[in-house]
Formats: structure tokens, sequence, C-alpha cells
């Protein structure tokens, strides 16, 4: 099956009980057993543990990814620490992404760090530099690609190989490019994780997570986390991700579509000092970009003349584009990183990394490309 027809069905099936063609939100706490030796034998005993409508979304994921199974979470930040929490123990060392969202920076730094586990902010779009930090106790590769804010990008295949010989599993944040663009697992990783948030809900309802795991075991390990530290997604949220996951293919495909004619359009643009999108021949990665996606996301960045005085000006005065955090969604947004979505990560490491401070963030939505332009230039008339 294509995947624009298993994002509609795979996973779910008619409720036995009704014949509802939705699957319900089981809005329930425990599960009646019919007896002491048939304990779990529908599959459910308590929804800290599982629960029917986050399962259906479990499953549609896995399929979508190509893994063996899914683990969902309440936030895209909770199933990125599932993960870190599965895989690491005190004393051990993992390699993160040098550019990644604000909120995995802040877990490794101001938390995770605290319990005694050491972190390399490598830039792993330089494979010889993720080979040359590993340690003998590396115990987890995290890799963002393309990476939030700066649109990196990480090459899959080439970090995966390091991971496999080197036996370390490698994460790869996939929320940029969801697996209709972008199959980590695919590519030699072992999890690939999201933020439902983002793409698969895609419609600014609510904030969820997820974490694919290649295997059975690796799934296991995350699991074991997802329950012991109450991190589940609620069956509310599992309902409406459902809904957004059967139009994803179709969203991301137009959102693209637009961002491509943005980038273009910025690119020639008086105003604009530089743009950066990975569908452009004149970005630095475009031909990695072609080879392991299948597209090139909405997320654009670009820096208008005049600094962060300027970027700020241009956010306060545009119409149709909303000043707020999140992307992905049907609405088109737009956001200052550097004093919104990475205000936590020193200036410093986001002037080593390259978050600029008149970067300006394009999280391009599903209205008509030429109400987007006219609304970019009628503000940067006024900048
Ligand atoms: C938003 C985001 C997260 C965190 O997800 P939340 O749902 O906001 O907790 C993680 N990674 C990336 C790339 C993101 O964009």
């Amino acid at each position: 099956m294509h995947f624009t027809t298993k994002q509609i069905h795979a996973g779910v099936s008619p409720d036995p009980v009704t014949g509802s063609i939705l699957t319900p939100i089981y809005q329930t706490t425990t599960y009646v057993q019919e007896s002491v030796d048939q304990y779990m034998a529908k599959g459910f005993s308590y929804s800290r543990s599982a629960n029917p409508t986050v399962s259906a979304l479990e499953a549609k994921l896995t399929e979508l990814e190509g893994g063996a199974a899914t683990t969902c979470y309440g936030t895209g930040m909770s199933a990125v620490q599932a993960v870190m929490l599965a895989f690491l123990n005190a004393g051990d060392h993992a390699i993160i992404s040098d550019v990644a969202y604000g909120g995995t920076y802040r877990l490794c730094t101001k938390i995770l760090s605290r319990f005694g586990v050491e972190f390399t902010f490598a830039d792993t779009s330089n494979p010889e530099e993720v080979r040359a930090a590993v340690r003998d106790n590396t115990r987890l590769i995290f890799t963002e690609t393309p990476a939030n804010p700066t649109l990196k990008l990480t090459d899959i295949a080439a970090i995966s190989a390091i991971a496999k010989e080197k036996g370390i599993p490698h994460a790869v944040d996939n929320t940029f490019l969801t697996p209709y663009f972008q199959r980590p697992l695919e590519l030699g990783a072992d999890l690939s994780v999201h933020s439902t948030t983002k793409y698969m809900d895609g419609h600014n309802a609510t904030v969820g997570g997820a974490v694919v795991a290649a295997t059975k075991e690796l799934d296991e390990k995350v699991r074991f986390i997802q329950n012991a530290t109450g991190m589940i997604m609620s069956p509310m949220v599992a309902f409406l991700t459902l809904q957004g996951c059967k139009t994803l293919s179709l969203r991301i495909t137009r959102q693209s579509d637009n961002a491509m004619a943005i980038a273009r359009h910025l690119e020639s643009h008086p105003k604009v000092k530089q743009v950066r999108y990975p569908g452009l021949e004149s970005f630095a990665q475009h031909e990695l970009a072609r080879r392991q996606a299948d597209g090139y996301g909405a997320m654009v960045w670009f820096e208008v003349e005049g600094g962060m005085q300027a970027g700020k000006k241009l956010m306060d005065c545009i119409e149709l584009w909303s000043l707020a955090e999140n992307l992905g969604s049907v609405e088109s947004l737009i956001t200052h990183p550097v004093t919104m979505t990475h205000s936590d990560v020193e200036p410093e490491e986001r002037a080593r990394v390259g978050i600029i401070d008149g970067l300006v963030r394009l999280s391009v939505g599903l209205e008509d490309s030429e109400d987007l332009i006219k609304a970019l230039d009628d503000a940067l008339a006024q900048v």
C-alpha cells in the first residue's frame, strides 16, 4: 500500500461494538478483567500503561515509518526524554546534534547532566566529527535533521553506519520532515522521534510525541520508560492526532510547495540578506537533501537587512502570519528563535552553531502562497 492510503487506513478498523468508523476516544482509567486467569486478555489494564485510542495511533505510526513498534507520549519533549532515559545511565556519554530543538538542549544540559550523564554537542553534519566524539562510554547518538532552527542536515545513513560499527543506538528527531518525506529507519537509524504536535497533528490542536523503534527490543526499552515515568499520550490527543495523520501527505506536500515559492521569492528580495531552504540550489547541503528525503519540508529561514531590529519590526508588523511558537500547522507562523524558541541556549552557544540574532523562522502553512508572499512583501516594505 502507498503512503497516502496507509495514512488513512493503517492501525484503525471500525469499532467492534458500534461500527464507529473513527476509533473512539476511550476515556477510561481502567479495564475490567474477566477473571484472574484472564488478566490482560484484551490487552489493557490501566491507561498509564496502554489505552486503545493511543494504541491505534501507535500502530498507524509504526506502519508509516516502517518500524517494529511505536510509543506515544504527552509531548514531543517526553518522547525525546524517553529515548534518553532508556539508553543513558550515570557515567554514560551521549552525542547530540549541536543544532537541535531548544528543549532537547535544555533537557540535556539542565536536567540529565544533574544525573551524571555527559553530552557532546557535535556538528553531526560532519560524520568524522561524530566518529571522533565517540568514547568508550558513549551509549546514544541523537541527531535532528533538518535541525531546528538553522535547517542544517545530518547524513542519516552515514551516522547510522558509524553507530552500527560502534554498537551505539542512533535516534533521529524526524519532526521536520515526517515519514512522508524522510524515513530514518530505512536509512539505518534505530529510532525515529517525533513531536506529533507539529505536522502529524498539523492543526495547532494538541501537544504530543512519538518514538518509532526499528526492533521490538528497542521498543521494549522505551515502552518501559513510557509506563514507569507516566509519560503516555492522552486518548483525546491520540484521537485528534489520528485525524491529523489522515491528511499528512497532502498537507506537507502543499506546504512545502508554498515554502519553495516563498524561499525563491525571498532569495531575490532586496531587503533580504540570506535565505535558507533545503530545496534551493544555493542551500549548502542541497544534494544531501535530495538524496535522503523525498521532499524539502515547509520550514524556511531568512535574515533581513538591518539585523535584529529589522527582524523584530518585521515580525511585529506582518499580517496573516501569526507571531507564535510551534510549527507544522495549517496556519503560517513566524518566529524569532533568539528571543522565542531558543532563548534558553546561551548566546555563545547560539553564535557557535549559527543561530544568528536576525534569524527569522517561517513555518509555512496551507494558505495560498500568493497571499503569504504579499503579506511578507508588505511587511518587508515597512522595515
Ligand atoms: C517541537 C519540537 C520538539 C518538542 O516537542 P513538544 O511537542 O513541543 O514537546 C522536539 N523536537 C523538534 C524538532 C521540535 O520541533
